[in-house]
């Protein structure tokens, strides 16, 4: 077995109910491949829409772009893990540099909310990547290493292979800045491996890496091509079908 291969769109703050749902109509009528799975990451109040819309059609699924890590209570604003799982929800981006950034989430936070989401048979998909600073200053590789040990080191073999990694260079999100093939094949081989001793080789093999920053409707075929990139963490260019159909379609 070899991972499966993942189209994610993170839509973030964009869409209304209405936009989002054509857009979401215009992707899964489309001729899809049989062998990606497609992933929305819609705001919160278009989930219970959005499931619905696409109920159990095979390889496509929503996904939360957060979740709060206690089970209930005096959180203003917040949102829990039950009442996603409650609309049917199965997946949540968990830890995106934007809620790093923003919102102070740290590594340790960030892994508690990994296990929240497995305690609930949630994938999460798990963010990391560095700043441009820590690529200038060539550590780029450990500091991504040392993200996944904090947030995920305690998982146990089978709560692993539930996860779903998303390698985002901070400065290559949103910038129109991709990392190239290469850049994005050697951090993923260096994640992969690290799974590899952490966990074990066959786990390592079947975890999902996606990449993510910039990747777009003419890059993505050269870096899907790439072997331990499978799949994408989509921003801007998943709020426009086309596009995003473009990049279902480039493995
Ligand atoms: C993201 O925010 O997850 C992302 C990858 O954004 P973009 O594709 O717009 O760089």
């Amino acid at each position: 077995m070899s991972a499966k291969k993942i189209v994610a769109g993170n839509w973030k703050m964009n869409k209304t109910l209405n936009d989002g749902l054509s857009l979401i109509s215009s992707v899964i009528e489309s001729d899809l491949p049989s062998d990606v799975l497609v992933i929305f990451g819609t705001p919160y109040i278009h989930l219970n829409e959005a499931k619905k819309l696409v109920g159990n059609k095979p390889n496509i699924g929503i996904a939360a772009q957060n979740c709060h890590h206690e089970d209930k209570g005096a959180y203003t604003g917040e949102i829990s893990i039950e009442m996603l799982k409650s609309i049917g929800i199965e997946f949540v981006i968990v830890g995106h540099s934007e809620r790093r950034q923003y919102f102070g989430e740290t590594d340790q936070l960030v892994g508690i909310k990994v296990k929240k989401c497995l305690d609930n048979a949630i994938t999460p998909i798990y963010c990391c990547g560095e700043s441009l600073e820590i690529r200038e200053s060539g550590n780029h590789i450990s500091f991504v290493l040392n993200q996944l040990q904090e947030s995920l080191g305690d998982l146990s073999n089978d709560e692993i292979q539930k996860v779903v990694i998303a390698y985002e260079p901070i400065w290559a999100i949103g910038t129109g800045k991709t990392a190239s093939p290469e850049e994005a094949q050697e951090i993923h081989a260096a994640i992969r491996n690290h799974l590899s001793s952490s966990f074990n080789p066959s786990i390592a093999n079947n975890i999902s890496i996606l990449y993510g920053g910039s990747c777009n409707a003419k890059n993505a075929n050269t870096l899907f091509t790439k072997p331990d990139v499978d799949g994408g963490l989509i921003g801007g260019a998943s709020l426009i079908a086309e596009d995003f159909l473009k990049i279902i379609n480039s493995y």
